[in-house]
């Protein structure tokens, strides 16, 4: 199924010379030859074609895509992953609402929620989302959302899916995933019961860094209602280019994460007591702590993890760091290249917060260089601490 989607589904190849690659429809208007025919594409601007700020025909065949690989009835793609986690939470809330969110989101979502929503008086708790019984006692009488992501990206905790949709389901709130760590690929969580599913599909969905965007997978019920208010309104969508990019990236999707997750492993069982190594943060770990749910509702893990040293010695952990060069040192992750982001660098900033992870942490990003390749570099790094 898999295959069929990423290699034909959503392509019309007999409407554009048998062209095999999808046209990129520069446009950013559609023109029509009678009223008649106007008056029906505005009675559905989701599915139609009359302006590419609503949609557009590059764009659309991506949508079929991601939506089918999501098991849901529809998509929308976004101009990035923070917008696709602003329109399904504001297209879902108004003021005096309350939102239940899982501690540790990704940064921009916190943001969204402590920064931004509140200004129009809508309020939330951060829970400890490991345990079903913390959220229930977070739901009040005004909460409408329960905000999940699994595993996080930074320490990587889990919830159960299941047993989130069922609660949140007897409550009457929605459920909204960041599932951008296991891609469709690795979990579905639609599956579970979930009511929508966002991604930043600038990570492993294009996986060549070099596009932005988001995704918002769900009912054709919910997908209309976020496009008629956040999407449309504040004008979030893709570029046919872009879209035309993303279509790329998703053709080698199962092969990359194929890789990728094989690369890993072989890192992961390199560094597995390791001298200089305290522990390793990845959920399909033996020593992660939800290491059983996380078996049980994935069916990959791919390639970020985080390791913590066992030195404290700031400088020994700046040499490492310096030497392990065959990684990059960037934000994001999920590309064709390895990354390295050391919790130190967000330690010792004047005027803000030190980072509550531990400084001697460093996240590392698999990319599709040779395991031999990547083992080397942390062997000659791991030896100068
Ligand atoms: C990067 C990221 C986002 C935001 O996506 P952008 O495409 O950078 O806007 C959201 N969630 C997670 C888990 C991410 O890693």
């Amino acid at each position: 199924m898999t295959n069929e989607i990423i290699t034909h589904l959503g392509e019309d190849r007999k409407q554009y010379y048998n062209a095999v690659a999808p046209p990129i429809i520069q446009s950013s208007n559609f023109a029509f030859d009678t009223i008649e025919d106007l008056r029906n594409a505005i009675s559905d601007e989701l599915n139609s074609h009359i302006y590419t700020r609503g949609n557009n025909p590059t764009v659309e065949i991506l949508r079929k895509k991601l939506a089918a690989l999501e098991h849901a009835e529809d998509a929308l793609v976004l101009s990035s992953g923070a917008s696709a986690v602003a329109a399904a939470v504001m297209s879902n809330c108004k003021a005096g609402d309350h939102i239940v969110c899982v501690q540790k989101p990704y940064s921009w979502t916190q943001k969204l929620l402590t920064k931004f929503l509140h200004k129009f008086g809508v309020t939330h708790d951060f829970v400890d989302a490991t345990d079903i019984q913390t959220i229930k006692a977070h739901i009040k009488s005004n909460s409408v959302i329960l905000y999940l992501e699994s595993p996080n990206s930074l320490s990587f905790e889990i919830q159960d899916l299941t047993a989130c949709a069922q609660l949140a389901k007897q409550h009457g709130l929605i459920t909204i995933i960041d599932n951008s760590y296991c891609t469709p690929l690795n979990q579905n969580p639609i599956d579970h019961g979930i009511d929508l599913v966002v991604h930043s599909g600038t990570k492993y969905l294009n996986g060549h860094s070099d596009v932005l965007n988001g995704v918002i997978c769900g009912s054709h019920e919910m997908i209309r209602n976020i496009f008629n208010s956040s999407f449309m309104t504040l004008g979030m969508c893709i570029s046919a280019h872009d879209a035309s990019l993303i279509i790329r990236g998703l053709r080698t999707l199962p092969i990359r994460m194929e890789r990728i997750e094989k690369t890993t492993q072989t890192v992961i069982a390199y560094l597995d007591h390791h001298e200089k190594v305290e522990s390793i943060l990845y959920p399909f770990h033996p020593s992660f702590k939800q290491y059983d749910l996380a078996k049980k509702q994935m069916r990959g893990c791919g390639g970020l993890f985080s390791i913590i040293l066992k030195s404290k010695d700031k400088n020994k952990i700046n040499d490492f760091v310096n030497r392990l060069d065959k990684f990059l040192m960037a934000v994001s992750w999920g590309g064709y290249e390895s990354l390295k982001m050391p919790t130190l660098a967000f330690h010792d900033i004047p005027g803000v917060e030190d980072s509550p992870l531990p400084y001697n942490m460093v996240r590392l990003s698999i990319g599709l260089e040779d395991a031999d390749y990547l083992i080397k570099n942390l062997e000659e790094a791991l030896s100068v601490i």
